[in-house]
């Protein structure tokens, strides 16, 4: 790797395992994953619940150490270093505030333990609460605070220190939904102003998309794909990426001749697709739209039953072999119904929206 590049690296995490317990007992919580986050970026780990995103970051931040494998922060091994030596801090779900401290108490706290001079702190902490917008909620206590309050001060007493890297375990994940959303947006501008590299977790797939850089999803204590929101979502590596992200049509074709091959019909593939004997296709619901029965191109299918979403509806639709398709369409303004059950169709496929999946 050159100069240039080892200087854009935040964080390394090079063949991490971490296993918990003994024997027959024993969970592979992480099976060896590779990690690489640039400096600056709001990196996330994402992933359903037990697939080992809290524990990357506690290896991160180090209050678990790796089975086998190592650290590196800026380029340097930190695998043996202690939590406190480390330039990171976490903000966790819970806010872990000091409820008996003021909300300026909580925000100096770590800078106190650092031992930085008195004025030094109050500089600081005025900077962080004007940056995360509590600077007329100085002297409240933390009890006194909402929800939403009381994470921005958990935020601005992660940065006071100005760590290299902020680790956010699912910070959002106690607000209500209003909350979540206006905070999501305060999030990803505190990480902008601040230009600290922010690893977050999550399991929601919409909170990654909108906010993140870069995306990791993880299954099983193994990493699937990284990359931006755009790439996860429109190239997806395999079926559990495309499941897990957004709603995904799977069907079974053969391939051959640079085109999947249907019991109704033929779809253009990329040029230089493989031939395959079998391969599963994913197409999202929104990449399909609806013919007149017959129309060239387009696959025959009944309307099996739609379900209403308001923005949208999702049209269920069966092949001439009997697989499913949802095709999303949008409402109409003068709010017609779209086709009855038991309809006849054509499905027309958008070019370029079929996925040939590895499995
Ligand atoms: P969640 O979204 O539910 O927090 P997660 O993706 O963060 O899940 P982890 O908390 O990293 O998952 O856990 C990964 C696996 O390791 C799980 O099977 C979990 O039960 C196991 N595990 C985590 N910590 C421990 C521990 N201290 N002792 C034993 N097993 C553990």
């Amino acid at each position: 790797m050159s100069e240039a590049a080892t200087a854009a690296v935040a964080v390394e995490g090079r063949n991490l395992v971490k296993a918990f317990g003994q024997g027959n007992a024993a969970v592979r919580a992480l099976d060896d994953v590779s990690v690489t986050i640039a400096k600056g970026e709001f990196f996330t780990l994402l992933g359903p619940s037990g697939c080992g995103k809290t524990t990357l970051l506690r290896l991160i931040a180090g209050f678990e150490s790796p089975t086998s494998g190592a650290i590196l922060l800026d380029g340097r091994d930190i695998t043996a270093l202690p939590p406190n030596r480390r330039p990171v801090n976490t903000v966790f779900q819970s806010y872990a505030l000091f409820p008996h401290l003021t909300v300026a108490q909580n925000v100096a706290f770590g800078l106190q333990m650092l031992g930085k001079p008195k004025a030094e702190v109050a500089a600081t902490v005025d900077r962080m609460l004007a940056l995360v917008k509590l600077e007329a909620f100085a002297a409240r206590r933390t009890s006194q605070l909402s929800g939403g309050q009381q994470q921005r001060v958990a935020l601005a007493r992660a940065l006071a220190p100005a760590p290299q890297v902020l680790l956010l375990d699912e910070p959002l994940s106690a607000l209500d939904l209003k909350l979540r959303k206006e905070m999501q947006t305060e999030l990803k501008r505190l990480q902008t102003e601040t230009g600290i590299t922010f690893v977050f977790v999550t399991h929601d797939q919409e909170e990654a998309l909108t906010m993140s850089d870069r995306v990791a999803v993880m299954s099983a204590g193994q990493i699937l794909q990284t990359g931006s929101p755009r790439q996860i979502y429109t190239r997806p590596a395999n079926r559990f990426v495309a499941s897990f992200i957004g709603e995904t049509n799977f069907l079974t074709a053969r391939i051959s001749g640079g085109a999947a091959h249907l019991a109704g019909g033929v779809i253009a593939l990329p040029a230089g697709t493989a031939d395959t004997a079998s391969a599963t296709l994913a197409i999202r619901p929104e990449h399909l739209r609806l013919a007149p029965p017959g129309t060239p191109g387009a696959l025959p299918a009944t309307v099996a039953h739609s379900v209403y979403f308001g923005t949208d509806s999702h049209l269920h639709l069966r092949l001439a072999d009997g697989a499913e398709l949802v095709a999303r369409q949008q409402t109409s303004a003068d709010g017609a119904a779209g086709p009855e059950p038991g309809t006849e169709v054509g499905v027309l496929i958008a070019e370029g929206a079929v996925q040939v999946l590895q499995e």
